[in-house]
């Protein structure tokens, strides 16, 4: 089977290309599947922007309504880190209802993933770090309306901590959230996910996947899962201009291969966003992004 790709050409919002948020890197990663050959028609889905009820559930109300107006307040806007315009608003609705889509693909097919999404420092009251609606937990609570799912857990492996996931998820007892990340980034004041770990500067390769090879087996056990939420943030590289970690593109390979193929070998059916990631060189960071889909892509044939 063909990795299921979920990807729309308006989750690039056409910033300057000396933005500090490299929005060039949504078109770049098409680019760079399709070179791999992950891009094939029958390989891709495209969202509708969500409906604002799927929205409300993992946000407030109002904020909700201010984006979708484009009449987010200054001082909210300056915290997400952008202004919330018809493209950035577009852009947010569909790359929440693009992980949505990932994630019953994935439920489907066992294993499928969304070409943005990783949203995760949008927190129920507002949007904050570049993001500005929280894909993952807006799935996962769309999957828990629905009942598609019951035990969901939300594996993040980005260098920043998923603090807006863990506010918005907090009370909700039937998702479990981890986080795994630079103890020195962003945010400085960090919300208790369910379970954190957190990583002194220039964590490598080994320590990193160490680390991550003991923790797997112990979110396992803690109960079954019917679906994974995976977070591929690439910021943990050592060339990432905000990560303080320092991993390698082997690293890199190392992590997706061990992520997936754990809960693939537990037939957990795992849906991966992409995360973080804010190198200069584009081309880089796109193609360093592209490991997810090329190892999920390995891992989904073998189904
Ligand atoms: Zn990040």
């Amino acid at each position: 089977m063909p990795l299921p790709i979920v990807h729309h050409p308006d989750y690039d919002a056409g910033f300057a290309v000396n933005h500090r948020f490299p929005m060039s890197k949504y078109p770049l990663l098409m680019e760079a599947l399709r070179l791999r050959g992950l891009a094939a028609p029958a390989a891709l889905s495209m969202p509708e922007p969500a409906p604002p009820a799927w929205l409300k559930l993992a946000h407030a109300a109002d904020y909700v309504d201010q984006v979708i107006a484009c009449q987010v307040p200054d001082r909210i806007e300056r915290e997400i880190g952008f202004p919330v315009g018809p493209r950035v608003s577009l852009r947010a609705q569909l790359a929440s209802a693009g992980t949505v889509l990932a994630a019953r693909l994935a439920l489907k097919h066992g294993i499928a993933c969304n070409a943005a999404g990783g949203s995760h420092h949008a927190r129920r009251a507002q949007g904050a770090g570049f993001c500005t609606f929280n894909d993952v937990a807006v799935a996962a609570l769309v999957l828990l309306a629905e009942g598609a799912a019951e035990n969901l857990l939300i594996v993040d492996l980005d260098v920043h901590q998923g603090d807006g996931t863990a506010d918005i998820l907090k009370y909700e007892p039937r998702a479990f959230t981890f986080s795994m990340h630079g103890e020195r980034n962003y945010p400085v004041r960090k919300i208790d996910s369910d379970l954190d770990v957190a990583l002194p500067d220039g964590t490598g390769d080994a320590a990193y996947l160490e680390r991550l090879a003991a923790i797997l087996p112990e979110l396992s056990e803690r109960r079954h899962w019917d679906i994974v939420f995976y977070n591929a943030g690439v910021d943990v590289h050592a060339e990432d201009r905000l990560g303080r970690l320092a991993l390698t593109d082997d690293g890199l390979n190392a992590r997706e291969d061990m992520v997936i193929s754990h809960f693939r070998g537990r037939g957990v059916p795992l849906c991966g966003v992409i995360g973080g990631g804010y190198s200069t060189d584009v081309p880089a960071l796109a193609a360093r992004h592209a490991i997810l889909f090329e190892v999920a892509a390995r891992h989904a044939a073998d189904y």
